[in-house]
C-alpha cells in the first residue's frame, strides 16, 4: 500500500486546510517538550510569526535516562490545545504507548510516532485506528525498507494519512548526534507516494548546522520540516543544544523561502 506500484500519484495528507505533500512546504516547529504555559505560548507565537503552520511539542517524552524530564503529560496536552486556540496552529505531539492514544488524540491534530517506537507494531496498529494523521519518524537504525513496512502497518489498518519523517540514523560519526540521511528523501519519493519531511534538529543535535541541512532537505525534495525552536534554548529542559533561537528560526524560514514556496 505504501509503494508507487499500488498508487502512483502523491498522497496529500490534509489537516484542516493544510496540505502535507501538496505544492507547498509545511514547517512544524516548537520546543522539544512543553515545559510551561509561558514557554509554550511564547514558542507558539514566535513560530507562527516566522511562518510555520504547525506547533510541535512533546507532552510525553521518550528520554534516554529515566531521571530526565519526562514531560507534563495531560497538562502539556491542555497547553498545546490552548496554543492552538490562540494561534490557529495545528498541533503535532508524540504518543508513546497504546494506553495514552485516546488521550493524546483528543488534543492533537497529528500523532507522532518517535524513532524508538517505529517498529512497535502493536502501537502502530492502534494509532492507525485513532483515525488521526500519523507522523512516522524513521527508526535510528532502520533501513528505508523497514521504515516503509512500518508505514504499511498503519496503511493496512485503513489509515492512509501517513507522513514519513527522516531524523537521522546512527553511524560511526560522533560529532553530530546522528547522521542525516538525505538520500532517504529522493529514495522514498521514488519508492512511495507518501509525503516525506525532514527533522534536521534531532539528526544533527547542534543548532548551528540545522539551517544548512534544512535548506538541503528542501532542495532534495522534502515536503516539509520539523524544527526545534525554544524562546531561550540555554534554559530548555530538553534538547537545548539543537534548538534554534527565535531569531535563528526566523532566518531559517526566510532562507528556505528562497528555495521553495513555504506556507
Ligand atoms: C522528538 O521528536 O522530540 C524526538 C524525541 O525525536 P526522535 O523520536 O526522532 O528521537
Ligand atoms: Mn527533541
Amino acid at each position: 500500500l505504501a509503494s508507487r506500484a499500488y498508487r502512483n500519484s502523491p498522497t496529500v495528507v490534509k489537516v484542516g486546510d493544510l496540505e502535507i505533500g501538496g505544492d507547498t512546504i509545511q514547517v512544524m516547529a516548537g520546543p522539544c517538550a512543553v515545559e510551561s504555559r509561558d514557554q509554550l505560548l511564547k514558542s507558539a507565537m514566535l513560530v507562527r510569526e516566522a511562518g510555520a503552520t504547525m506547533l510541535r511539542g512533546g507532552a510525553f517524552k521518550p528520554r534516554t535516562s529515566p531521571y530526565s524530564f519526562q514531560g507534563l503529560e495531560e497538562k502539556g496536552l491542555e497547553l498545546l490545545a490552548e496554543a492552538r486556540e490562540l494561534t490557529g496552529l495545528r498541533i503535532v505531539t508524540e504518543v508513546m504507548d497504546a494506553s495514552t492514544i485516546e488521550l493524546v488524540a483528543k488534543y492533537a491534530d497529528i500523532l507522532q510516532i518517535g524513532t524508538r517506537n517505529m517498529q512497535n507494531f502493536f502501537l502502530l496498529r492502534e494509532v492507525a485506528r485513532s483515525g488521526k494523521p500519523v507522523l512516522l519518524k524513521r527508526g535510528s537504525s532502520s533501513t528505508i525498507e523497514e521504515w516503509l513496512l512500518a508505514a504499511e502497518y498503519i496503511l493496512a489498518e485503513g489509515n492512509h494519512n501517513v507522513i514519513l519523517c527522516e531524523r537521522g540514523v546512527r553511524t560511526f560519526e560522533s560529532y553530530t548526534r546522528n547522521t542525516l540521511d538525505l538520500t532517504a528523501v529522493p529514495v522514498v519519493k521514488y519508492l512511495s507516494h507518501l509525503p516525506v519531511i525532514v527533522d534536521p534538529s534531532h539528526a544533527i543535535g547542534k543548532w548551528r548546522f540545522v539551517e544548512p541541512m534544512a535548506r538541503a532537505a528542501i532542495a532534495a525534495g522534502a515536503d516539509g520540516l520539523l524544527i526545534e525552536v525554544h524562546p531561550n534554548p540555554a534554559e530548555a529542559l530538553c534538547d537545548g543544544p539543537q534548538s534554534l533561537t527565535p531569531e535563528n528560526f526566523q532566518a531559517l524560514m526566510q532562507n528556505i523561502g528562497a528555495i521553495a514556496e513555504v506556507t
